[in-house]
């Protein structure tokens, strides 16, 4: 049989689109039906297992998978011998402590002495150590939001993104344990064979992370303002300057990164840029 690389990810829930999205951008498409324990792929030799998060690092230890996607949160909680390889820019949450909204936090200390509910015993007892705090932790395995509510704690340490499920609660967010993202994990003894499939395919999800965090810009610049307009954009050497059909006109293309987008497009604005397209850009190698 030809070797593949073997990759863990999430069946179902919140990593499960985004990790086949990510697939699919570096040109991995799924060959079987969902729903199944096991795919194998189109274009890539890889094979997919569909697992609950939680166990990934465990079989990626183990070998039974050579990488996993699974969010920080699992990864350090589950304390398993695997490497994270790279970070996957999804399933952005933090790990924070929260209390009733109608108490008053005074700082850690605030949690001396009181009992602390949570689905990661790991992470908080390793935060309360580092705060040398004694506290207890009441380990439970779902609707942890609800434990203040039915009296079970007197605060929680859950998963966080918007803050919405603690407001409907009652609760108030004071303290962020951990901030996590989804991150390629590997086995830290995959042999020569496995190794290069696994360069192959990072080289691939770069590509593909490059290309989200950026935009392929055009735009129409007068000649008379277009050295101004050039030293605005980066570009990945220089920008391309191309003569338009009509005299005293250029074509600009350029690639910037999302974050510096909108400040950037309002600076070409004021300096005379006209038909600005921003496309997105598919794959992106450097
Ligand atoms: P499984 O059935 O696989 O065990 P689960 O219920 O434990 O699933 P999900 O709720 O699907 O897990 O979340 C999977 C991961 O998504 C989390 O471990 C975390 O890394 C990430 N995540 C991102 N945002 C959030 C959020 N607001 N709440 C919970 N998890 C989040
Ligand atoms: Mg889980």
């Amino acid at each position: 049989m030809a070797m593949k690389l073997k990759i863990a990810i999430q069946k179902s829930g919140r990593l499960y689109d985004d990790s086949v999205r990510l697939l699919k951008d570096c040109g991995i498409g799924l060959k079987d039906g969902v729903n199944k324990l096991k795919a194998e792929c189109d274009n890539f030799p890889m094979e997919i297992y569909f697992l609950r998060d939680d166990d990934i690092p465990q079989y990626v230890e183990d070998a039974v998978a050579d990488v996993g996607i699974v969010g920080e949160n699992v990864f350090y909680e589950k304390n398993k011998k695997a490497e994270i390889v790279e970070q996957l820019g999804f399933g952005k949450c933090r790990l924070s402590v929260a209390i009733g909204r109608g108490e008053e936090y005074t700082g850690v200390d605030y949690l001396k002495g009181k009992k602390i509910a949570t689905t990661y015993p790991v992470l908080v007892s390793q935060f309360l150590e580092k705060n040398k705090i004694n506290a207890e932790i009441h380990e439970i395995s779902g609707s942890v939001e609800i434990a203040p509510g039915i009296g079970l704690s007197d605060a929680i340490v859950d998963l966080v993104s918007s803050g919405s499920t603690l407001f409907m609660n009652g609760l108030k967010e004071v303290e962020t344990i951990l901030r996590s993202e989804a991150v390629l994990i590997r086995n830290e003894q995959l042999g020569a064979g496995q190794c290069a499939l696994l360069e192959k395919f990072l080289f691939r999800i770069r590509a593909v992370k490059k290309a989200r965090n950026n935009k392929y810009i055009l735009l129409n610049a007068p000649n008379d303002r277009l050295e101004e307009i050039i030293s605005m954009l980066p570009g990945m050497k220089s920008p391309t300057v191309l003569p338009l059909a009509e005299a005293g006109w250029s074509s600009v293309h350029s690639v910037l990164h999302e974050n510096d987008f909108w400040d950037i497009i309002e600076k070409l604005k004021a300096a005379g840029a006209q038909g600005i397209l921003v496309v997105p850009i598919e794959k992106m190698v450097i």
